[in-house]
């Protein structure tokens, strides 16, 4: 088994230091160059499931308006057609319009599944507070899987890749 997996989701979410935790620093492949014109692969980790391709999606811009960003839109678009799984990272209770917007272009564009990732589960007391922004996403679109973790700490990134490799 092997596949592309997307990382999506506004910036400072923590799409990067979640991708460092799942790879392991040393593993992390950084180039300056994208080494497809789709997707640029930020790193392979294979194990007892698999081979797993991480890859960023460049140019995953919501304004439509100008030029540059339809161009950059379409980029986007076809980065994430031809993924086999989409991990879209929003921040625990931090929900803001950007986050509606990448939502917006996932229900446009995405054709594979598509895994809920709630990062940053450490900075809440109560877990249980996730649960109205769980339910406000799942009605706007049918998620494969919802997993909350802490990208910084560690905590349920494994469960993660399991729901990874299920799919
Ligand atoms: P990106 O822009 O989506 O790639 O986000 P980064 O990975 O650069 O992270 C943005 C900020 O959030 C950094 O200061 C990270 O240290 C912080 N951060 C990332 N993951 C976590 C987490 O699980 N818990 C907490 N408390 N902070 C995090
Ligand atoms: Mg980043």
């Amino acid at each position: 088994r092997s596949g592309y997996v997307a990382i999506i989701g506004r910036p400072n979410v923590g799409k990067s230091t979640l991708i460092n935790r799942i790879l392991g620093q040393k593993l992390c492949i950084t180039s300056r160059r994208p080494q497809t014109t789709r997707h640029r692969i930020l790193g392979i980790k294979t194990n007892d499931s698999g081979q797993f391709i991480y890859v960023d999606t460049p140019g995953m811009h919501s304004d439509n308006k100008k030029a540059m960003n339809r161009y950059m839109n379409r980029a986007a678009a076809s980065s994430i057609e031809d993924v086999d799984v989409i991990l879209f990272v929003v921040e625990g209770l931090k929900w803001t319009d950007e986050d509606k917007r990448v939502l917006k272009r996932l229900q446009q564009d995405a054709r594979c599944p598509v895994i809920l990732v709630l990062n940053k589960a450490d900075k809440l007391d109560d877990k249980a507070a996730l649960l109205p922004q769980i339910q406000e996403l799942a009605a706007q679109f049918d998620f494969a899987a919802v997993v909350p973790v802490s990208a910084r700490k560690g905590m349920n990134t494994d469960l993660l890749e399991q729901e990874i490799a299920k799919l």
